[in-house]
């Protein structure tokens, strides 16, 4: 990445848009209120947004009914061409719109050119699923009669995001809805609209047609979009993010039985085995772990070690994260980045106080870091109690707490111990051992002998409180999709 300079900051922040994105136009929230977005590593402003209201939301779904006939009606190939040229440009600008992501999230820009990347591989995925969308054909079990399903968009979408993964979230979501045929209103995070700002004017660039897609941003995401779902014109909500937030919206959906998909929190399990190779497990480990600060939903939460080997790991783990250099991710070099905010600094704190109050040991880090933005140290804690709320709860943050177990049996039971089933990692040598645990663990995804999971083309998603449907790979697109049944005499 080249070296980035604050006029560099200057012409990125300029160039975004900074309004809502209705109906292929620009425009100030219709109170003319503004939003005004932080940097996370200074605390400062870094400027201000569209702050949209319930007219804007309507607004905005307005536009997208009224396009719906039309792209469901627009030819799959030209679908696709709109995503492949939308991929072809993020990945010329992953520069810029990498800068533009670390300057309102925080995390290093070699990050945040990752995530680009990441974010472009979902639309390039379903550019190409665009034209592989079809219903079948088949004889009758009796042999009278033929069954015949159609498959059609499943109409207007609302896609909600967190602030962890600014674009990639959204990729995930508008590029199946739109290869799909369907229009969309997205609602990101009030902390983070700038990276999908930026993506909307560069679709629009590709040739999406106005009213596919449009983007409010608010400070008041309740209130804002509660009526939406009391609108019958709107057929499905994604919605990823925290998991008291998500089980609220559902009960919101429910009212018009509006179809939701729930990528929600997680409390990943990381469980090294004494068959496990070591070295790969620490390295594993790093990304797992530090990938994005720790602020991700498959971050490894928790670390269980075979006690013969977790005095090694928890060391090891230790003096690696200890290196690591902190600090604004424009910098060179720099491999974490700032938390999101002063309360996402302020529970990170508290879980590794309540962790030390409970007997476990600081092995690096345990602090905050510098006076100003929401640093907090990469931090190795050892001996951690089974009472831990460290263990239960979702960190996101650079914290790598790590237990202990003797028997297979009990590292099973600790990891399926929560009411999360997002992801887990497991390492070990012993191929039944693999397959055994494997089929045990209650998650949605696993990581074997690898800390890292996500892929464009794998179904990404979670069993019991982490939630419900998949994004990502073929089954990503059917979460866009209705079918219709038709029997036939012959
Ligand atoms: P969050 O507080 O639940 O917010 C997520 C999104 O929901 C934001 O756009 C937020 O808007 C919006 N929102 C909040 N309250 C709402 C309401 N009453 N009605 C409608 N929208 C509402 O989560 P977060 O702190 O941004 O993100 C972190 C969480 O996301 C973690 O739990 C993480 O595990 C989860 N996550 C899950 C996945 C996955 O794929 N499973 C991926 C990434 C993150 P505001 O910004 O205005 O609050």
């Amino acid at each position: 990445m080249p070296t980035v300079t604050s006029a560099d900051e200057t012409r990125v922040l300029d160039a975004v848009e900074k309004g809502l994105f209705i109906a292929g136009t620009w425009r100030d929230s219709s109170n003319g209120a503004t939003l005004k977005i932080e940097d996370p590593s200074t605390g400062e402003i870094l400027c201000a947004v569209a702050d949209g209201t319930v007219e804007d939301a309507t607004a905005a779904l307005d536009a997208a009914c009224a396009a719906q006939d039309m792209w469901a009606a627009t030819p799959p190939r030209e679908r696709g061409e709109v995503l492949r040229r939308t991929f072809e440009l993020m990945n010329e600008r992953a520069d810029d719109l990498a800068l533009l992501m670390t300057l309102e999230m925080g995390k290093p820009l070699v990050e945040s050119k990752a995530e680009i990347v990441y974010a472009a591989e979902f639309i390039r995925w379903y550019a190409e699923e665009a034209v592989r969308i079809g219903g079948r054909y088949a004889m009758n079990p009796t042999g009278s009669g033929r069954l015949l399903t159609m498959t059609a968009p499943i109409g207007p979408c609302l896609l909600i995001t967190p602030w962890n993964f600014p674009t990639a979230m959204g990729t995930r979501k508008i590029g199946p809805a739109i290869a799909a045929g369907c229009t969309v209103v997205v609602k990101p995070a009030q902390q983070t609209p700038l990276s999908m700002f930026a993506l909307a004017a560069i679709m629009t660039e590709a040739g999406l047609p106005p009213g596919v897609l449009n983007v409010v941003t608010t400070s008041t995401a309740g209130k804002v979009t509660g009526p939406l779902f009391e609108d019958s014109r709107l057929r499905k909500m994604s919605f990823t993010g925290s998991t008291p937030i998500g089980k609220m919206l559902m009960e919101q959906a429910s009212k018009k039985l509006i179809k939701c998909s729930m990528e929600l929190g997680g409390n990943a399990p990381y469980l090294v085995f004494d068959d496990a190779d070591l070295d790969e497990a620490i390295d594993q480990a790093l990304i797992a772990k530090m990938r994005n600060g720790g602020e991700s939903c498959v971050a490894a939460n928790r670390f269980h070690v075979h006690a013969s080997v977790a005095d090694e790991f928890a060391q090891r783990l230790g003096e690696k994260l200890a290196a690591m250099s902190v600090g604004r991710g424009t910098e060179d070099g720099i491999q974490v980045g700032p938390l999101i905010d002063a309360k996402q600094q302020a529970k990170v704190a508290e879980l590794v106080t309540d962790a030390v109050g409970k007997g476990a040991k600081v092995l690096t880090g345990g602090e905050t870091v510098g006076d100003r933005g929401y640093f907090y140290a990469p931090t190795v804690l050892s001996g951690v109690g089974a009472d831990a709320e460290v263990l239960r709860e979702e960190i996101f943050g650079p914290v790598a707490p790590v237990a202990t177990f003797e028997t297979e049996d009990e590292a099973i039971a600790a990891a399926n111990a929560t009411e999360f089933g997002l992801v887990a990692y497991v390492f070990t040598r012993d191929i039944k051992r693999a397959f055994r645990v494997s089929e045990a663990l209650e998650v949605g995804m696993l990581g074997l002998n690898r800390g890292l999971v996500s892929n464009a083309a794998a179904p990404f998603g979670g069993i019991k409180e982490s939630g419900f449907g998949r994004e990502g790979g073929p089954e990503g697109i059917q979460e866009y999709i209705t079918t219709k049944y038709v029997a036939i005499d012959v």
